[in-house]
């Protein structure tokens, strides 16, 4: 499932292409061929991610509320001035499942897609391939999505309300968040484990963050929300925005710092970036000696989710 990074990509994404266009809004698929006709032919004016969830809204009023779930993807196409302005270029494809979080996605997205063409020679989109929930076109490209978990037309009231079950983002950051996600925390006798997946306390947060995070900050991760203290509370806030925030910049999720990668990669002038091996304290390393103190990385079940962690640097 693509963690909050992604969705805040895909949102300016949205934004950087079709922000200012009137759109054509179709379901090739037909499932929500309802929907689609209430914003087909209305101008895209505001493009935000919380969490895990995306809102497209439209200058009548009505947004576009996409949750990609497990399996839901956007795939992008179009002229060459069809590009986003992030900053290793415009995702062609976001919403890669857990899988392949390691992948960088820069280098997976490069790749043609059909419908990529010249710069004059866009005339509109290819032919939907697959089960195409909704397509959004504009002059000089278009978005399909596929798979989505929640793809529905909501009013702002409505959209609101989403945002209302939902925690502080860390990715938006905004005033009083902090405090919110420490007493959300320390409110709880759940594991800090399930904490950080729950969409409530923080929103955003997924797998390779969760243990990423804990481990960063030596969080033992079945301590109750309760028994952690509150600079510690506040600590995993600050460090929860900057690794996400750098997952923003990347396009990937990158959490150890240059000085683990090879010299190689990390004497890039610049910045060069980690392999996917290099990326990560525990995520996908169980078995694998803890870069910090050598102990085998640990791998359990917690809920239904894989959770990896070093018995050695998280222990109370
Ligand atoms: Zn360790």
């Amino acid at each position: 499932m693509p963690e909050g990074h992604s969705v805040h990509r895909l949102a300016r994404q949205f934004a950087d292409v079709f922000q200012g266009e009137r759109l054509a809004v179709s379901s090739p698929q037909g499932r929500f061929a309802q929907g689609a006709a209430l914003l087909d032919g209305h101008v895209l004016t505001s493009s935000v991610a919380h969490g895990k969830h995306l809102f497209l809204g439209f200058e009548h009023g009505l947004l576009l509320h996409v949750h990609l779930g497990l399996y839901g993807a956007w795939n992008f196409g179009g002229d060459a001035t069809f590009r986003g302005a992030s900053s290793i270029g415009a995702p062609r494809k976001v919403g890669e499942r857990e899988d392949f979080d390691n992948a960088p996605d820069a280098a997976a997205l490069a790749g043609s897609y059909p419908g990529d063409a010249g710069a004059d020679s866009y005339s509109g989109p290819p032919d939907p391939v697959g089960a195409v929930r909704v397509r959004l076109a504009g002059s000089h490209g278009w978005a399909d999505l596929r798979g989505a978990t929640t793809c529905e037309v909501v009013t702002r009231a409505e959209s609101e309300l989403v945002l209302a079950r939902l925690g502080p983002d860390p990715l938006r950051n905004r005033p009083g968040d902090r405090d919110a996600f420490v007493a959300g925390v320390r409110a709880r006798r759940t594991p800090l484990a399930a904490l950080l997946m729950d969409q409530k306390v923080i929103a955003g947060v997924g797998n390779v963050y969760r243990a990423e995070l804990l481990f960063r900050q030596r969080l033992d991760p079945w301590l109750a929300g309760k028994a952690l203290a509150a600079d510690a509370a506040t600590r995993l806030w600050d460090d929860t925005v900057a690794m996400m925030s750098d997952g923003v910049r990347h396009g990937r999720i990158i959490t150890t710092p240059p000085h683990y990668w090879s010299p190689a990669t990390a004497g890039v002038p610049g910045g060069g970036l980690p392999a996917p091996e290099e990326a990560h304290f525990v995520y996908r390393r169980q078995g694998l000696e803890c870069r910090n103190c050598g102990t085998p990385v640990a791998l359990t079940d917690l809920g239904a989710r894989k959770l990896y962690w070093c018995p050695g640097c998280q222990q109370i």
